[in-house]
């Protein structure tokens, strides 16, 4: 896994909505899929396969990707797996959903959401937006948060993190997830809640926030057994259990 070493600024495009790479071999689905998110304002670049969209992400990393699951060569989840050890780019799986484990599996991976087939592209554009608005830097949210008395640090602009000497970028989904809980400490916050916090909602199931805690447990080193941030609560759902800090903690040595 590439951990990147420094905290750079979040990639925005130059102008416009964004650049989207479609992952999909339906000729017929892309077109359509081009065609409306061009018309939202998007940049669109298209891959037929696997192989062409890692090429295609390689010459010119774009803001978010479409990806279908079902893809001649490489599948769409050894894709989805290739571009996350590399990149934290938001991803969106479209694909048919052939079952909730599937989907579950996806989310896993590290998409941040999962639109089953067949939609209607309206709702695709939709979800792109949705996702893209929860990249986008927060206003006056631009200073890093701290948590557990400098232990953590967040940086909401950029979705990077340190915590414990370690580097690295949360999803979008993962950072409204820390933001959500770690708005109120303390407070058990149930799955449903979440998912209307943290997710578009459309037809997810409240599983999809244990993945998505899961995940960002793993980024953080927490322990579900022994968790010093987010702490299950038996049949009510999650609560933020490491303090806040209301400044950034003061910088301690040369550490
Ligand atoms: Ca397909």
């Amino acid at each position: 896994m590439a951990v990147r070493s420094s905290f750079p600024e979040a990639r925005r495009p130059a102008g416009g909505a964004g650049r989207i790479l479609v992952v999909e071999d339906e000729p017929r689905i892309r077109e359509i899929v081009r065609v409306y998110l061009a018309a939202a304002g998007y940049e669109v670049e298209e891959a037929a396969d696997g192989r062409l969209a890692l090429a295609a992400f390689d010459a010119a990393p774009p803001d978010l990707v479409v990806v279908d699951l079902l893809l001649p060569g490489l599948s769409g989840e050894a894709l989805v797996r290739a571009i996350r050890e590399v990149s934290d780019v938001p991803i969106l799986i479209a694909s048919a959903k052939r079952s909730d484990d599937e989907r579950i599996e996806g989310l896993r991976l590290g998409a941040d959401d999962y639109l089953p087939k067949p939609y209607n592209p309206v709702e695709l554009v939709e979800r792109v937006r949705a996702i893209l608005r929860r990249t986008r830097p927060v206003s006056g949210a631009a200073r890093p948060r701290t948590y557990a008395s400098g232990r953590l640090e967040v940086d909401p602009a950029t979705r990077q993190y340190r915590v414990d000497g370690r580097e690295g970028r949360l999803t979008p989904t993962e950072l409204r997830l820390l933001l959500a809980l770690s708005a109120s400490p303390g407070l058990v916050l149930d799955r449903e809640r979440l998912l209307a916090l943290v997710t578009t909602g459309i037809g997810e199931t409240t599983r999809t926030i244990d993945v998505h805690v899961a995940n960002l447990r793993r980024k953080l080193g927490d322990d579900a057994s022994a968790p010093w941030a987010i702490e299950t609560i038996p049949d009510a759902g999650y609560r933020w259990a490491a303090p806040v800090d209301r400044e950034p903690a003061p910088v301690r040595g040369s550490r």
